[in-house]
């Protein structure tokens, strides 16, 4: 994989089986949007996501109900779960009964120094690992007067003081997020943070907006984090269907050099010179090749103008002509195919591959 990105060096840590940060790649991660308590529903929801490559499951405990339920679908989970918990360290502690291999915490909205530690000796014992949360919404009244506005440099200094917390009461198995209300200020808040510490980054743009647009917004923010080397771990937010969110998070990392996962299709705009449907030829590849796992790259180029050029880089593809095409493989030329038969023939190709 060709990846320019010098990675920060970070500290490795597991939630369940999976590692976050040292040399693990770019783990991905995406939440449940059911009701916890409907165990049978979240846990469907959570094999979907695994299959479309989500590494990490969070899932909300809003009440003492859906702690409850945690047992049974941390039992049932093929992937590791983390309990996302807000206000209540009874929640919390219900959660840790559950052998949950990760749990999320915003200190700032559960406020009492002394529940944090106990909820930290509690999941020391248990190896459960941390996500430390910051939000823009629950910043410290102190780093609010500091700074007037909850900027990115009070929302990286808010993360430093938590994190030196953490590390004080002699817990270390923890990585961090900061999330600000906006991309610029989410980059700001990580990249100072980054340079500060060796604790691994969960990095995500919080409430991005729907699919099109949420996932412009995350791919600019995330994008340019992950070329400063910075995030150890990803979510994007998207108001859609969490396997949405493992697509994007996988397009991301994959336009950046960093994972491939699928196919990956390399088609060109269109333009005067295009002589046969290309949106249509695309669009029954992409369709046939959506549960390839394997990494594939696939070229579909409208003429011969930059067809040699992506040949050369894409394991296979079609460059197109007068109703008519060149089927490449690997660089090379094998054969050409008609416009009626260039799909199947592109398939047939895959196939043997
Ligand atoms: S590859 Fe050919 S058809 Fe496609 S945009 Fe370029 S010049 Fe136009």
């Amino acid at each position: 994989m060709n990846s320019v990105i010098t990675r920060r060096k970070t500290r490795p840590i597991f939630v369940g089986n999976v590692q976050i940060g040292g040399d693990a790649p770019i783990v991905v991660q995406s939440m449940t949007d059911t009701k916890t308590h409907n165990i049978e529903e979240t846990l469907n929801q959570i094999n979907r996501l695994a299959n479309a490559g989500c590494e990490i499951i969070r899932v909300a405990a809003p009440t003492e109900k859906d702690a409850l339920a945690l047992k049974e679908i941390v039992k049932n989970s093929p992937i590791p779960v983390i309990a996302d918990i807000h206000f209540s360290p009874r929640i919390a502690f219900i959660a840790l009964e559950s052998g949950i291999h990760g749990i999320r915490l915003n200190p700032g909205n559960i406020n009492d120094e002394g529940k944090i530690r106990e909820i930290l000796q509690e999941c020391k014992r248990k190896n459960i690992a941390v996500r430390l949360g910051i939000n823009s919404g629950s910043l410290e009244e102190r780093l609010l007067e500091k700074y007037g506005f909850p900027s990115g440099e009070a929302l990286a200094e808010s993360a430093l003081n938590w994190s030196e917390f953490f590390e004080k009461v002699g817990f270390t198995n923890f990585k961090v997020s900061i999330k600000g209300s906006d991309v610029l200020q989410n980059i700001q808040a990580n990249k100072i943070f980054a340079e500060k510490t060796d604790i691994p980054l969960h990095i995500g743009i919080t409430e991005a907006g729907p699919a099109g647009r949420g996932s412009v917004k995350s791919a600019v923010g995330l994008g340019i984090l992950l070329y400063m080397g910075i995030g150890d771990t990803i979510r994007v937010s998207l108001t859609a269907d969490p396997e949405e969110e493992v697509e994007v998070a996988y397009q991301i990392l994959q336009s950046l050099g960093l994972r491939r996962k699928g196919v990956e299709i390399i088609s060109c705009p269109t333009c005067g010179r295009i002589e046969v449907n290309l949106p249509e030829v695309v669009k029954k590849v992409e369709d046939k090749l959506k549960n390839v796992k394997q990494p594939l790259k696939v070229a579909i180029m409208g003429c011969v103008v930059n067809a040699i050029g992506e040949a050369r880089e894409a394991d296979i593809g079609l460059a197109c002509g007068n109703k008519s095409a060149i089927l490449f493989r690997n660089g090379q030329p094998i054969k050409r195919v008609s416009e009626e038969e260039m799909v199947d023939e592109l398939l047939k190709e895959i196939e043997k591959m």
